[in-house]
């Protein structure tokens, strides 16, 4: 079958930058299992899987609207180390969860962390940067009611 929206997808993928050097890669791992048309994956990769079967190979280059976004300035925020949660002793390349404006918790980053204060990048490390992805489908499938319920993949390796 096609890979379509609530589509149960795995791909072995490897992730580089233009000039080749080595981000991330699925090598040595299970296959990547993701549930399409979920945000689950970068949104230029989504779309770059929409169609395919498995056995198809694909190589994208994905400008940084495509992948995590465009680095804001506005996304980085100096806080006094005693606004951390206790017992978190920060140290460059943490990633915490704070709190968004709506409630929701957002993935940040500590990226320096000085005297009496940290700070916080909430753009994700990939940010600005051009990714370029060579994958490889190994399966789809349907996404059970239960995946779907839930919004994630359900096997080997899950959250139960
Ligand atoms: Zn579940």
């Amino acid at each position: 079958m096609k890979v379509a929206a609530n589509s149960v997808v795995n791909i072995d993928y490897r992730l580089t930058s233009p000039e080749g050097e080595l981000i991330d890669s699925s090598e040595g791992e299970a296959p990547l299992a993701y549930l399409h048309g979920h945000g689950q994956i970068v949104p230029g990769l989504e779309r770059a899987l929409l169609g395919k079967t498995a056995g198809d190979h694909l190589e994208v280059e994905l400008a940084p609207a495509d992948g995590y976004g465009e680095r804001e300035a506005e996304k980085v925020i100096e806080i006094s180390k005693e606004a951390l949660p206790e017992g978190v002793s920060p140290e460059v390349g943490m990633e915490l969860l704070a709190d968004g404006p709506d409630g929701e918790l957002l993935p940040v980053w500590v990226t320096n962390v000085a005297a009496d204060t940290v700070t916080l990048d909430a753009n994700h490390p990939l940010a600005g940067q051009t990714l370029c992805f060579a994958v490889t489908v190994r399966g789809v499938r349907e996404a059970t009611a239960e995946e779907l319920e839930h919004g994630h993949v359900h096997g080997e390796g899950d959250a139960h």
